[in-house]
């Protein structure tokens, strides 16, 4: 997708802070972090929300938390961690490539905060 802001991202177009990469998933620090650890999980292919997923895509997703896994016990996630995923305007996606937050290093509320 020409103008998608992740697959530019994913492409090395605009510049990120990466905290993994396979060949199905990147990720890269959140450049306005919600928390001490705060990384963004997207996968290489365009799939615009959580409303986009099918049978043919729908591994991404198990590799993206597999990766989850990896990143939060490499970044010493010890006491737990948030994943999120924002699914719509409403919801508060504003980047409509779909990604996780990985976030951890301080306690969360439920079910915001
Ligand atoms: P969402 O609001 O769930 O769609 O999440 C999009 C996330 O992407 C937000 O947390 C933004 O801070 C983050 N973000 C936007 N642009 C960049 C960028 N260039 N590098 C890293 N993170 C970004
Ligand atoms: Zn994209």
């Amino acid at each position: 997708m020409e103008d998608c802001l992740f697959c530019k991202i994913i492409k090395g177009e605009i510049p990120s802070k990466k905290v993994f990469e396979n060949d199905y998933v990147y990720a890269f620090l959140d450049i306005e972090p919600q928390a001490p650890f705060h990384a963004v999980f997207v996968p290489k292919a365009h799939i615009s929300s959580a409303n986009d997923i099918n049978d043919d895509n729908a591994f991404y997703i198990g590799e993206i938390f597999k990766a989850i896994k990896q990143v939060a016990k490499e970044n010493g996630l010890t006491d737990g961690y948030r994943i999120v995923n924002n699914c719509g305007e409403s919801a508060g996606q504003t980047v409509f490539h779909i990604h996780f937050h990985l976030m951890g290093k301080r306690k969360f509320g439920w079910p915001a905060g």
